[in-house]
């Protein structure tokens, strides 16, 4: 695809957002236009149409259930995205656990930090210096809330540094106290293999969540995935049509879950979409992807460390290997006497390259990366005008080459060698 670049000309496309939002697979979009003829509502007709619609919804929810390997005793519900799933699952938990500390962490975006700040105690396990989770504060705070931590609710992957967390050994820790553990997958659901494994596990995760749009289908679809018992026991934060067995003007009964926490009509076509994709990612393999987007992000960052005066958040020399290994494919970096959004607005303009720029929607965990000060944080907060510091990021999907890599890394340096 060609994109308009500076002074006329035009560039060949060249995606480094992927963390923001993934292309459709080519199998998707023929499958969007295969259905579109025959979609209609959903568990509410009997005409064929509607009949097919609702068996390819409930083929929909199984496929989920074994793309990421939940018990049977845990239910998959459809929402909007892994913000949605996230607010749902804190609105059910408020209802039946309240009292319970939640455990999120620094390094979160706010779809898994914001949700629960609202009706319960929260607390943030710390990152060290190198920005990665750390385990020993992890078991310290749990230890010293004596087993009021209901839940400890980390990313899979971060959208800033690419850092896979450790799940089993989180998973482990957190049941050990006591806690359950819910995952934002939206970072790692597209790019390595996930095992929620047997509840009577010992390193199982609770709860999951992720985005269609992160793993090649369109918007408007997120999942959440959690026991069913929890979801059973409380009323629904979307009441509506679909959400109920019997109504009266006298009372309201709720039907089971999933359709309770389902209210109105879903997204039929969303979800057949990411039927499509999933079906494509698990015959690609999800090991041979995260190989070899493994393999272009360690060339990328091998690249980019030659470039003057660019700061790679975070990779520590010494551990190269083990870093690389235990990351998604995304890396954030700075260079020094560019703005964030000056470098984004070059590499898009000059060469067609989309990048993200900002504070990602992970505020405190840039912040703490950068080593904003909470006096420079309330400046910037009272100047809207001036732009808070932030970095760029630069992120791959399946389908980015290491040629796409090469032009990058031209582009960047000749930048580098002549800031403006
Ligand atoms: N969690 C992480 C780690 C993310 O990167 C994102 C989006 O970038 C989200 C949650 C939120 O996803 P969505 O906007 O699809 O709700």
């Amino acid at each position: 695809m060609k994109v308009p670049i500076a002074g006329g000309g035009t560039a060949t496309a060249i995606n480094f957002d992927n963390a923001a939002t993934t292309p459709p697979f080519h199998a998707v979009m023929n499958r969007i236009v295969d259905f579109a003829p025959w979609y209609s509502s959903v568990h509410r007709g009997k005409g064929y149409k509607s009949v097919l619609s609702s068996d390819l919804y409930e083929k929909a929810r199984e496929m989920v259930h074994e793309f990421i390997g939940a018990d049977p005793s845990q239910v998959v519900i459809f929402t909007k995205n892994t913000t949605e799933s996230a607010n749902l699952l804190a609105h059910v938990l408020r209802a039946i656990r309240p009292e319970q500390i939640i455990l999120s962490t620094e390094m979160e975006h706010l779809a898994n930090d914001l949700p629960w700040r609202t009706g319960f105690k929260t607390d943030y396990v710390r990152v060290d210096s190198d920005g990665r989770l750390s385990l020993p504060n992890l078991e310290a705070k749990l230890r010293a809330y004596q087993g009021k931590v209901g839940l400890v609710a980390v990313s899979g992957a971060s959208n800033v540094t690419g850092y896979m967390n450790p799940l089993s050994q989180i998973a482990r820790t957190a049941h050990r106290h006591g806690a359950k553990i819910f995952v934002d997958a939206a970072q790692l659901a597209s790019h390595a293999p996930i095992d929620m494994k047997p509840v009577n596990s010992p390193d199982h995760i609770d709860y999951l969540a992720f985005s269609a749009h992160k793993m090649y289908a369109p918007f408007g679809i997120g999942v959440l995935i959690g026991p069913m018992e929890d979801f059973t026991q409380t009323e629904p934060l979307l009441a509506g049509g679909g959400a109920v067995g019997l109504v009266s003007r006298q009372f309201v009964e709720w039907g089971p879950p999933p359709a309770r926490h389902e209210a109105g009509t879903p997204n039929i076509i969303g979800l057949v979409a990411l039927t499509a994709a999933i079906a494509t990612l698990n015959s690609s393999d999800l090991r041979s992807v995260h190989a070899y987007e493994n393999g272009l992000i360690r060339y990328a960052i091998n690249g980019m460390k030659a470039i003057p005066g660019l700061t790679l958040y975070c990779i520590p020399d010494q551990e190269q290997s083990e870093v690389e290994d235990n990351r998604v494919s995304l890396i954030s970096f700075s260079l020094k006497e560019v703005s964030h959004g000056l470098l984004a607005e070059i590499l898009s303009g000059e060469a067609g390259i989309a990048v993200r720029n900002g504070l990602f929607c992970a505020h405190p965990y840039v912040e703490k990366l950068l080593g904003l000060t909470q006096q420079e944080l309330e400046y910037y907060h009272a100047h809207e005008d001036i732009v808070v510091p932030g970095l760029v990021r630069i992120s791959f999907g399946l389908y980015n080459t290491s040629r796409e890599v090469d032009i990058f890394i031209d582009l960047l340096t000749r930048i580098a060698r002549n800031p403006r």
